[in-house]
């Protein structure tokens, strides 16, 4: 089997089984197509405008977007709300994070390697950012996600996003820009482990604007606001004031986000909908 058909495995299967409880539970998906605006009528969401111009109505509405698209795009800026534009505009005292992510294919088992491995390197400069060290994510102990005699190595590098924003405005910079991460990368990790020399080819890599682009995700960061010592606590309840059936999921809800706080909220924009229609 081609490392292709492995490397989907990856998310692949979590994102099945949480796709298909939701089904054997009653809901319904629509894929391949997005969500245009929020409709509003008197105070009231009616439904969703898709991309392709289908309206969907509800009774209720949970965007579960990251809050910019939400805030700007299907609400249309309608709605704003001071908590997040206080934060956006005081990215020191809220700084986002967010990386270059790569997976390689190593033509080794690298038995006897540890999951995670971190080592102090010679520094080398990548889009605009200094490295001292790497940390290696090694998927050896799951045999579904490599051929045998294979494994796949992951590395993740915090990263600029105005660099990377910058490269795209030239097809060819970015893809250029991604070469050269892989190229530097085979020559640190060749450099300290000499057994994988000629051994390692490149997956693929996500940049800041990959997550842009799938996601939406605002300046490609995967968590939410970054807890520093000038920052203040938020624990943002998802509703927008004068609008009755709206209740917001997600981890910018909750700073700094993460996996648990976009389940939580998804959790809490549903008892809400209970309390509201009275349901214990
Ligand atoms: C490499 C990596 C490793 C990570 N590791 C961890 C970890 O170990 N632990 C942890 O807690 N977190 C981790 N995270 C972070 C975690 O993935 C995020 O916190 C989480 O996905 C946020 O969930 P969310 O539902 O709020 O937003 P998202 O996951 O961004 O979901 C928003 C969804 O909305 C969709 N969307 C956008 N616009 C529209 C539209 N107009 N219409 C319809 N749909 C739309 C997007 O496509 C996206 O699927 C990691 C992230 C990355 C990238």
């Amino acid at each position: 089997m081609p490392f292709a058909t492995f490397r989907r495995r990856f998310t692949l299967a979590f994102s099945r089984r949480v796709a298909d409880t939701f089904v054997a539970r009653g809901g319904t998906l629509s894929l391949g197509t997005s969500v245009r605006e929020i409709v509003i009528e008197k105070g009231r969401v009616t439904g969703v405008n898709l991309a392709g111009g289908q309206f969907v109505p509800g009774d209720y509405v949970v965007p579960a977007t990251d809050i910019h698209t939400t805030l700007e795009k299907l609400l249309g800026n309608a709605y704003p709300l001071k908590q997040f534009t206080l934060r956006d505009n005081d990215p020191s005292s809220y700084p986002l994070m967010t990386s270059v992510h790569v997976a390689l294919a190593v033509d080794d088992e690298l038995k006897g390697w540890n999951h995670s491995i971190t080592f102090t390197c010679k520094p080398f400069v990548l889009a605009n950012c200094t490295y001292h060290q790497l940390s290696l994510g090694n998927y050896a102990y799951e045999p579904s996600f490599s051929p045998p005699g294979s494994n796949v190595l992951t590395i993740s590098l915090d990263t600029d996003y105005d660099y990377w924003k910058e490269q795209v405005r030239d097809r060819k910079g970015y893809k250029a820009a991604k070469e050269n991460i892989y190229n530097s990368l085979f020559g640190v990790l060749e450099d300290k482990f000499p057994q994988l020399k000629g051994k390692i080819t490149g997956l693929d890599i996500a940049t800041p604007l990959t997550y842009e682009r799938y996601c939406d995700a605002y300046r490609g960061s995967w968590m939410s606001y970054i807890i520093t010592p000038k920052s203040k606590n938020l624990i943002y309840n998802g509703k927008i004031k004068g609008v009755k059936n709206l209740y917001m999921a997600g981890q910018w809800l909750m700073p700094p986000g993460g996996l648990p706080v976009a389940a939580m909220t998804g959790k809490w924009a549903i008892e809400r909908i209970k309390k509201q229609e009275k349901i214990r």
